[in-house]
């Protein structure tokens, strides 16, 4: 409950940010209270819209005095309602948009919270270079929002997470002091790397307003194939060979069910199979490298060759042209739309050790199927980096809430097998709103207890982010 009444506390920050920067109309507050998929709706009393990190911190001071509860946002892309409020403020960073410096020569860039993903990417590439994260709802989320959730992708395999990819940050903590970690250092052991707390928390522990993001030399050879196999098991045979025989020239290696192939190309009919015949498995692969010429290409191709020899593979193709390796894109990049036309889905985004990740795929359908006959399992994703999306597509013909009702029960059957095998029930989405019970059923007591330190510390009144990652108020 606020101390400060809350007309008061409106009537102070239109003093400090002008009358523009804060909203309280039912209408403009709509868009903020509901994430994109509409499964959370949350409440709040007014909308801010700093236009800088002074003022981020001066509305932060002025909550954390009151004790009004703040929800910050990004681009709201998120998928697990980490952005959607409970009471209180929603902080939207959408005017941070600056690109504050550019250095081709320490290979990095200061950007502020909002610049969006693509326009990053094409800040670097105009001067030659390349920021690898890659999502499929780049034109949209942005820095912070990426590095709130410690975002993924599909080039993780050869540059890392959102984390790997942060050399400094600038952040305001829940008392509106700010924190300038703005370096460009790739050695700094000056102490704790504060930075790291703030990398995935989601915004609990406090505001990213600003961050300096590291910079790579352009790919000049990029090839993209496509392969159909009969086993996860296969599968990660091929990602083994490739990955001894490719080292970090390996970018991508993304797996999908025959049934996600069916799908993709029932709804989108511009799409061709990619392959002659059906396989029950197939994998999107991506090698890349800065040096320039036919080497790659020639190496892909012997690589699928000897592994169709080997029995691994039963059919390959390689993209002769940007097209081609588009359309070969496409089919994993459209499977999101493509399955919320076929029906309702449960999802879990969850990473084992790699050495289980088909073990994972064989007993999790399995014992989906067994709870729900007639479920369709769609289990695909980042599988180099032992994260899936153990998606669940429901039967032909059932109602779509009756099957939606059973979510917890099957989350509660993947979660246990992934927890069993060493994994986690969080891979890249985050914990937000819909996983916080599980993650407090599910992670090491030990670890909860020092997750719930750090707020302490960092945030005593519990304001930022309320009911996201942690039980309780926050
Ligand atoms: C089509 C589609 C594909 C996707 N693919 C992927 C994928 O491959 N890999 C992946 O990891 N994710 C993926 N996502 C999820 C999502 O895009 C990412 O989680 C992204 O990083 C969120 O960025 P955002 O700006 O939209 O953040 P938001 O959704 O606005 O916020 C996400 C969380 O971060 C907090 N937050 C936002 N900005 C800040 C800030 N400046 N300071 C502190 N906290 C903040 C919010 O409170 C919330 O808890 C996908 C989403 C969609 C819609």
């Amino acid at each position: 409950v606020p101390d400060t009444p809350l007309p008061d506390f409106v009537r102070h920050l239109r003093d400090i940010l002008g009358e523009a920067s804060v909203f309280t109309s039912a209408d403009d507050l709509a868009p903020h209270l509901v994430e994109w998929r509409k499964i959370y709706r949350g409440h709040a009393d007014l909308l801010v819209k700093p236009r800088n990190t002074a003022e981020v911190s001066a509305v932060m001071r002025m909550a954390h005095e009151a004790g009004i509860l703040v929800t910050p946002q990004g681009g709201r892309t998120g998928l697990v309602g980490g952005t959607v409020p409970q009471g209180g403020i929603v902080l939207s960073l959408e005017r941070l948009t600056s690109i504050r410096a550019i250095e081709p020569l320490s290979a990095c860039v200061v950007a502020e919270a909002a610049v969006t993903l693509a326009d990053l990417q094409a800040e670097a590439e105009k001067i030659g270079m390349l920021f690898p994260l890659s999502l499929a709802s780049e034109g949209t989320c942005t820095i912070g929002g990426n590095l709130s959730t410690n975002a993924g992708g599909t080039a993780v395999l050869r540059y890392g997470n959102a984390r790997d990819l942060c050399l400094g940050l600038e952040v305001v903590l829940a008392d509106g002091t700010v924190l300038d970690g703005l370096h460009a250092l790739r050695k700094d052991n000056s102490g704790y790397d504060l930075k790291q707390l703030f990398i995935g928390s989601e915004g609990t522990l406090g505001i990213i307003t600003a961050a300096v993001l590291k910079l790579f030399a352009r790919p000049r050879s990029v090839s993209t194939a496509f392969a159909g196999m009969a086993t996860p098991a296969k599968a990660m045979d091929l990602f083994q060979s490739m990955r001894s025989q490719f080292g970090e020239a390996l970018t991508t290696f993304e797996l999908l069910p025959e049934f996600a192939l069916d799908i993709v190309l029932r709804f989108q009919p511009s799409l061709r199979h990619p392959l002659g015949s059906n396989s029950r498995w197939y994998v999107l692969i991506e090698v890349s490298q800065s040096l320039g010429g036919d080497h790659l290409r020639s190496a892909l191709e012997e690589s699928l060759a000897a592994a169709i020899e080997h029995g691994a593979v039963e059919d390959a193709t390689i993209a002769a042209s940007d097209q081609q390796s588009a359309m070969l894109w496409r089919i994993r990049e459209d499977l999101s739309d493509a399955q919320s036309i076929e029906g309702a889905s449960i999802k879990h985004d969850v990473s084992v050790p790699l050495k289980h990740l088909a073990t994972l795929i064989e007993k999790g359908s399995a014992a989906c199927i067994a709870e729900m006959p007639g479920l369709r399992p769609c289990p695909f994703g980042h599988m180099g980096d032992g994260n899936l999306h153990f998606n669940l597509t429901q039967p032909v013909g059932m109602e779509r809430q009756a099957f939606l009702d059973a979510w917890p029960r099957f989350n509660r059957i993947i979660h246990d097998l992934v927890i069993d095998m060493g994994g986690s029930i969080a891979a890249e989405h985050g914990v937000g709103l819909q996983k916080i019970h599980e993650l407090a059923r599910t992670k090491q007591p030990e670890a909860l207890m020092l997750m719930r330190s750090l707020k302490a510390a960092l945030d005593p009144k519990r304001i930022l982010n309320p009911g996201k990652v942690l039980l309780g108020r926050s």
